[in-house]
């Protein structure tokens, strides 16, 4: 009973902010660049859905979540392609681009350089923008050991409960996407170590909706309100 209670007051906590830390030191690692576009830096380099990108780059892995102009953007695609990018998209959006490109469909599990890399469902169910049927998707993928989820445009939708991650970067603007309260009863179901609201500040929503949405979870659910870098 002893060691049961020296356990639980002494070890667990240690062990739980040790996986904290983790955490927290990979989110250093992710680089908001505005809207969708998160540039990810650990074993491999991985962008997600480049838009608006204002620097060249070189990715190792891009991943786009749907063919919709401010996630599929041949134009900032190639500003960081190389030879050896791997670009992992769905097929409407893998005929806009060349290269080595792979395509999925929600469901998918695929190994890129290393990386695991789901790509699970993301769809409206309160608005017609991002139909179910249009088979779009978010991806979890693994990078230093965390699990990232990167929702793409979707509400907040019941497969959400079964998602796996460490850290979730979830769209809190509304209109096409999940507004902050929607945002957070997801985050709620998805329980991510950390929580970093995007989709504001370039075509809708505002840092307002940001701050919602981490004010909402305080106490409950670690939220990381991310600089947008150049
Ligand atoms: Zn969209």
């Amino acid at each position: 009973m002893k060691k049961l209670i020296i356990l639980l007051v002494f070890i667990l906590p240690v062990y739980a902010w040790a996986g904290g830390k983790e955490v927290r030191k990979m989110t250093k690692n992710i680089h908001w660049l505005g809207h969708d576009t998160f540039k990810i830096v650990g074993e491999k380099t991985i962008y997600t859905d480049p838009f608006k990108l204002r620097k060249k780059d070189k990715a190792d892995i891009i991943l786009i979540t749907h063919e919709h102009y401010d996630h599929c953007s041949p134009e900032d695609v190639e500003k960081i392609q190389g030879p050896d990018t791997v670009i992992v998209a769905t097929p409407d959006c893998a005929g806009k681009l060349s290269g080595n490109v792979k395509t999925v469909k929600p469901g998918d599990k695929i190994n890129i350089s290393g990386i695991d890399i789901e790509a699970v469902p993301s769809y409206n169910t309160n608005k017609p923008f991002h139909p179910r049927h249009n088979n779009w998707v978010g991806y979890i993928f693994t990078v230093e050991g965390q699990r990232i989820y990167i929702a793409g445009d979707t509400d907040y939708i019941p497969e959400m409960k079964d998602f796996k991650c460490d850290i979730a970067l979830l769209p809190v603007s509304g209109t096409y996407v999940m507004t902050a309260e929607e945002a957070v009863k997801a985050a709620l179901d998805i329980k991510p170590k950390v929580a970093i609201p995007m989709h504001y500040g370039s075509i809708v929503g505002s840092k307002k909706d940001a701050e919602k949405f981490a004010d909402a979870l305080k106490g409950k659910i670690e939220v990381i309100i991310l600089k947008e870098e150049g």
